[in-house]
């Protein structure tokens, strides 16, 4: 570490404290120092390295169709934005689209979000179900009236590849990365003027990001005297084998929330647990009785022949739940002159990564949104309790 002053000092160095060195440090603008605190830097237990690396811009939200757009083109541009030395990095970008499942009954919810994704540039169409047994013929679909399927820009990629290449580019152009933990935050009035470390001691901030994630940011938010109603819950990812040759396609969405996609010659699957059974909670352990009782019978229904599936691993990572809204919490945290946040985006926050990295260089170098107006998304509707509902979450 060269000084023990930054301009911006960046707890967390996942997806979203990544993205954000590299957005800053690359803002014509921006002419200040920026040090990324990480405490494990082989991210064995972060989000980012689990994720299953959607992309999409089916939401009912228009911040989070735009993000997602914004995201999808970035990512389709990996390696022309974050090329050090003429290597450019690439993170396998697959354009299959997400294909969602309606029912009758969702149908109006539906459609809605469908007209406003239109309506923000995302290219998404609504196929019947006689569209979908043409393109699709070893599907049953006799149970849908029909699906949703993103043309471009929707897909998936590998994430830890991602954040990979966000962390070379950040440090080729100046950022510095420290390997140690932060272990609290010194406040005078209304601003946070150094972060303290555990092997490092005391470190002076200009600015600081909350980027810890899932299991850390409301700890970190606790450190500068507020609170962030954000929480780890963990989902469960099965990579199955099938004896039979795996149908490719698109990422699909079950009407029930079961979603799976290809993942080279296997199906990476999963499903959200019923919100009574999903707590708080660190640890790792698969829920196995998920894909039992939930994903292995609905793909089974779909794709007759994944009656034959075969689990060849699982494994769990954490949500970064907001337990307001499940949306992100991003902004300058009010009441506090130079504390900004950036979490809470609740199995979304890789897709959404690029945006938010370039809103929270907005922010600190400009004092407010010049592209996408996060607005709604700020620290304030976290206090006043006013949710900002989006229904497509899963
Ligand atoms: C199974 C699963 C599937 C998912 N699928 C998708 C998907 O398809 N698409 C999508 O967009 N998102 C998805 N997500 C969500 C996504 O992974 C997260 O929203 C995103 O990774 C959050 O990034 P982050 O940088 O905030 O957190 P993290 O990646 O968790 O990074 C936070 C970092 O902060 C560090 N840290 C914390 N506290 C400290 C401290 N005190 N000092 C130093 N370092 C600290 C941690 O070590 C960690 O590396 C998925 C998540 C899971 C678990």
């Amino acid at each position: 570490m060269t000084g023990k002053r930054f301009d911006v000092v960046i707890v967390g160095g996942g997806c979203i404290g990544s993205a954000a060195a590299y957005f800053l440090k690359s803002e014509a603008g921006f002419k200040g120092s920026v040090l990324v605190i990480e405490r494990d830097p082989t991210y064995e237990f972060c989000s980012t390295s689990r994720a299953t690396g959607g992309v999409r811009q089916q939401f009912s939200t228009p911040e989070n169709i735009e993000i997602g757009l914004f995201g999808a083109k970035f990512l389709k541009n990996v390696g022309e934005h974050l090329e050090v030395n003429d290597e450019k990095p690439s993170i396998s970008f697959r354009e299959d689209g997400y294909l969602l499942l309606g029912t009758d009954e969702a149908m109006p919810v539906l459609r809605e979000n469908h007209a406003l994704q239109i309506k923000h540039g995302a290219e998404i169409v609504w196929l019947e179900r006689a569209d979908l047994k043409a393109r699709y013929p070893w599907m049953h679909v006799d149970d849908v009236p029909g699906g949703f399927l993103g043309l471009k820009n929707e897909g998936w990629y590998d994430p830890f590849g991602l954040l990979a290449a966000y962390k070379r580019k950040a440090r080729a152009i100046g950022t510095e990365y420290l390997n140690d933990e932060a272990v609290g935050l010194e406040r005078k009035g209304g601003r946070i003027v150094a972060v303290n470390t555990k092997a490092n001691g005391r470190i002076e901030a200009g600015a600081v990001l909350n980027a810890a994630g899932a299991r850390d940011a409301a700890r970190v938010a606790e450190w500068a005297g507020v609170s962030l109603p954000v929480e780890p819950r963990k989902r469960s990812a099965f990579v199955v084998s099938c004896p039979q040759p795996m149908p490719g396609g698109p990422l699909r969405f079950e009407p029930n929330g079961v979603w799976s996609r290809p993942e080279g010659k296997f199906l990476l699957c999963g499903v959200s647990p019923a919100e009574d059974a999903d707590p708080a909670t660190t640890e790792f352990e698969p829920d196995h009785y998920l894909f039992e009782e939930v994903v292995w019978p609905t793909l089974a229904e779909r794709v007759p022949i994944f009656e034959a599936l075969r689990v060849e691993r699982a494994y769990a990572g954490h949500y970064d739940h907001n337990t307001l809204d499940q949306n992100a919490i991003i902004g300058l945290y009010p009441g506090l002159e130079n504390f900004y946040v950036a979490t809470g985006f609740s199995g979304h926050g890789v897709m959404q990564s690029p945006a938010t990295g370039r809103a929270i260089t907005e922010l600190i170098v400009h004092g407010g949104y010049r592209t996408i107006d996060l607005k709604r998304f700020g620290v304030e509707r976290i206090l006043s309790g006013e949710a900002v509902r989006e229904t497509g979450i899963y």
